[in-house]
């Protein structure tokens, strides 16, 4: 079975714990401390491998962790990090948050793509040494790594799609044209699974042609097969529209033809404005002036009109002469734009997880939707200071902090910066 579509659960490497460690040698009384960080956690690793076409792959294996980081160790051990965890998938995979719908990655480059983030490493207490603490006796937890339900979304890369009913020809038109080898069978739905085929032009010049299995009526809303291929036409630049010209299965080709266009329009409304040519096919089964008629109703309604017999490959090559001239003058494939992470105002949200210790006078607070924030915080500008602060009272921790016995001047940490605290 032909998998181009598969939900699963990805996470990234937890940052590993800080140390908290004292040097020690032999007849040296109370060295420093000298607690060692924690390594960073496994990233999550997208890499495009045209060698897989389906994703068949992860229909059983649905969960994936990158390592965590290591924890840090005395005598200034950083921890070993967590290494980064590479999920090959076939060329073309969109990644879509499963809850929201968001575009994460769109994994159509040769260039690997990092999806979600290891934690870092927490500090250990070798950071925490000041002329008032000179035994910090305490080191930071690693953060967490990133981590999502994700919808993996097969879009082929195919400059011309085909589209037409079953039986019109259009496994057949790939065979002839490219060197793929459909199967090609005079009994509906043969093709199964979509195939792609590089068109060669000659002088390194090429493009790829994609062959879905037929559409049939109610497949735009889904029902029964085509819904699904639709997607794989969804990147062509071109569609090429075949139709049995002859009518040999007692169908209509106009009527055929409307129809298929119904069922993109219904898809998308977007799919429906793309460049389309018009193959007649199955030439030898009709009369001439027949073919005539039909291409002045066809050029009457803007399309080019190539009348060929694919089976014998007759008039394909100036179909495909007029097709890579008009690939000329279109824009590349499409490539989905990663849509951003929507922001969310914290201010206005109510009680938030967080946790906080006080260890040597130092109130160190945890909660992992604080360093989304923590990276947006500009310490030099007064607004994003003062939102920061908002944040910190709509989430209740100034409030934790003071029923903690928080003084003006005390230190707060917050993964990675310490600020005094103001009242
Ligand atoms: P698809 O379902 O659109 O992929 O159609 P196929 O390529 O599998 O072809 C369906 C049937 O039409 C097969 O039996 C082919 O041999 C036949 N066919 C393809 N091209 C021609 C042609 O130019 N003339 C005639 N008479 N038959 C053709
Ligand atoms: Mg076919």
């Amino acid at each position: 079975m032909f998998v181009d579509i598969a939900k699963i659960f990805l996470k990234a490497g937890d940052g590993g714990n800080g140390a908290v460690s004292f040097h020690r040698e032999k007849y040296v009384a109370a060295g420093g401390p000298d607690g060692g960080d924690g390594g960073r956690g496994g990233n999550i690793v997208l890499q495009a491998d045209s060698n897989l076409s389906t994703l068949a792959d992860f229909r059983y294996k649905r969960k994936y962790l990158a390592p965590n980081g290591a924890n840090g160790g005395g005598n200034r051990c950083t921890g070993k990090r967590g290494e980064d965890l590479v999920i090959r998938v076939p060329k073309g995979t969109l990644v879509k948050d499963a809850e929201t719908g968001r575009i994460m990655a769109d994994v159509s480059g040769e260039e690997p793509v990092v999806l979600l983030k290891g934690g870092n490493g927490g500090w250990g207490n070798q950071h925490f040494a000041t002329s008032t603490r000179q035994v910090p006796k305490f080191a930071k937890s690693g953060v967490p790594g990133q981590s999502a339900e994700v919808v993996l979304e097969l879009k082929l890369l195919a400059d011309v799609g085909l589209v037409g009913f079953p039986n019109v020809g259009k496994s057949t038109l790939v065979s002839v044209v490219s060197e793929a080898k459909p199967k090609i069978a005079n009994y509906h739905f043969t093709t199964l699974t979509p195939v792609l085929g590089v068109v060669s032009m000659g002088e390194g010049s090429s493009f790829v042609m994609a062959d879905i299995p037929g559409l049939i009526e109610g497949a735009g809303t889904g029902a029964g097969l085509g819904h699904e291929f639709l997607r794989h036409v969804d990147r062509c630049r071109i569609l090429l529209h075949v139709l049995d010209i002859s009518g040999s299965e007692g169908r209509d080709p106009i009527e055929d033809f409307e129809q298929i266009n119904t069922e993109l329009k219904t898809f998308s409304e977007e799919l429906s404005t793309r460049p389309m040519i018009v193959v007649a096919n199955k030439c030898d089964l009709i009369e001439e002036e027949k073919i005539e008629e039909y291409r002045t109703y066809f050029e009457g309604k803007g399309y080019a009109f190539f009348p060929i017999m694919a089976a014998i490959a007759e008039g394909t090559k100036e179909l495909i002469q007029h097709t890579a001239a008009e690939l000329h003058k279109l824009p590349p494939i499409k490539v989905y734009e990663v849509e951003p992470e929507p922001i969310e105002d914290f201010t206005k949200e109510a009680k938030r997880d967080f946790t906080l210790r006080v260890q040597q006078g130092v109130f160190i607070i945890e909660a992992p939707w604080l360093l989304k924030i923590l990276d947006d915080v500009n310490p030099d500008d007064y607004e994003s200071l003062q939102y920061f602060q908002r944040v910190l009272q709509s989430s209740g921790i100034i409030s934790a902090l003071e029923k903690a016995g928080v003084e003006e001047g005390d230190t707060v940490s917050v993964y990675d910066i310490e600020f005094e605290y103001v009242r």
